[in-house]
C-alpha cells in the first residue's frame, strides 16, 4: 500500500477508534504493514483521535526507527504477528470496554451464542498478563496468533488484525458488538448456546466459504469443545488459559440439589 494513503486511513480508524471509546486519552495503536521490512505505526504517546497524518512513525521490522518520530511502545505486540501471519497486512490494538471488561474478569469470548461472529471472526481466547510493551506481553501472546484473528489480552485490552486495516477494525468491532451482547444478555437471564450441530455446520461454511481457514480451528476454540471437528494443530496451550477465572453457575434447584448431596455425606 502507498505510504501516503496508508497515513491517511490509520488516521482515519484512530478517529473512529476514539469517537466509539475504543480508546481514550493515548490508549492503543495502530499499525500498517507497508512492505515486507517497513511498517507504519501510530507515534508513542498520541491521542488517536487528535492525530496527523504527520506524526506517524515509520519502523523496520525489528522496531527501529526510519523516520524521525517515535512509534508506540507497544509495536512489539504489531511485529509478532506480522513475524507469525505473513498475511497479515494491519493491526489495532484498543481497549473498548466491553471487550475490556471480559478481559479484567478473566473470560475469554468463546461462546457460541452468534452465528455470524462464528462465521467471520471466530473466538476470541485470552491470553495471560503481560506487562505492557515487554515481551512478557509477546510471548503469552504468542500460542494464540496463528490461529486467531483477535485477542484479549488480561486485565489490559484487545488486538484485532487483518489483511487490510478495515479488517482489522471490523474485527475489533465485531469482537466489542460481541463482548457487549454477551453482558446484555446476562442481564436477561444468559445467553443461549448454539447447539452443537449448528456450530459444525457454521464451521463447515466459513471454511468452504474462505472466511476462516482450517489453522482457526484450535484447542484454545471454545466453540469446539463440544463438536465432532477436532483439532490437528498440535499445539500446547498454556494450562490457565481460556479457562482462567470461568465460572461456572448453577441453577436453584441444581444448588439445592448439590447443599443436600452435601449435607448427607457429613
Ligand atoms: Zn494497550
Amino acid at each position: 500500500m502507498e505510504e501516503s494513503q496508508a497515513r491517511k486511513l490509520i488516521c482515519e480508524i484512530g478517529k473512529l477508534m476514539y469517537e466509539r471509546s475504543y480508546v481514550v486519552s493515548s490508549d492503543g495503536n495502530v499499525s500498517i504493514r507497508l512492505s515486507e521490512d517497513r511498517v507504519l505505526a501510530t507515534p508513542t504517546m498520541a491521542c488517536k483521535g487528535r492525530m496527523t497524518e504527520d506524526d506517524l512513525a515509520v519502523t523496520d521490522m525489528d522496531g527501529k526507527p526510519i523516520s524521525d518520530k517515535r512509534a508506540s511502545s507497544e509495536l512489539a505486540m504489531h511485529l509478532l504477528i506480522y513475524k507469525m501471519r505473513p498475511e497479515i497486512k494491519a493491526v489495532c490494538h484498543a481497549h473498548p470496554p466491553h471487550g475490556t471488561a471480559f478481559a479484567v474478569a478473566g473470560l475469554a469470548i468463546d461462546k457460541p451464542i452468534l452465528s455470524e461472529v462464528i462465521l467471520t471472526l471466530g473466538c476470541v481466547p485470552l491470553t495471560d498478563y503481560g506487562t505492557p510493551s515487554t515481551n512478557e506481553l509477546t510471548e503469552a501472546m504468542k500460542p494464540f496468533v496463528p490461529h486467531h484473528n483477535a485477542l484479549l489480552m488480561a486485565n489490559h485490552g484487545a488486538v484485532a488484525y487483518g489483511e487490510d486495516l478495515w479488517q482489522a477494525f471490523d474485527r475489533l468491532e465485531t469482537l466489542e458488538h460481541t463482548a457487549k451482547i454477551a453482558i446484555l444478555a446476562k442481564a436477561l437471564g444468559g445467553a443461549i448456546d448454539l447447539p452443537t450441530e449448528a456450530i459444525e455446520k457454521l464451521v463447515n461454511i466459513r471454511e468452504k466459504a474462505g472466511y476462516l481457514k482450517e489453522n482457526a480451528r484450535c484447542q484454545a476454540c471454545g466453540y469446539l469443545h463440544d463438536t465432532n471437528i477436532a483439532c490437528d494443530l498440535d499445539v500446547s496451550y498454556p494450562a490457565t488459559s481460556g479457562d482462567n477465572g470461568r465460572k461456572i453457575s448453577f441453577t436453584r434447584e441444581e444448588l439445592i440439589e448439590l447443599l443436600s448431596q452435601a449435607a448427607k455425606l457429613s
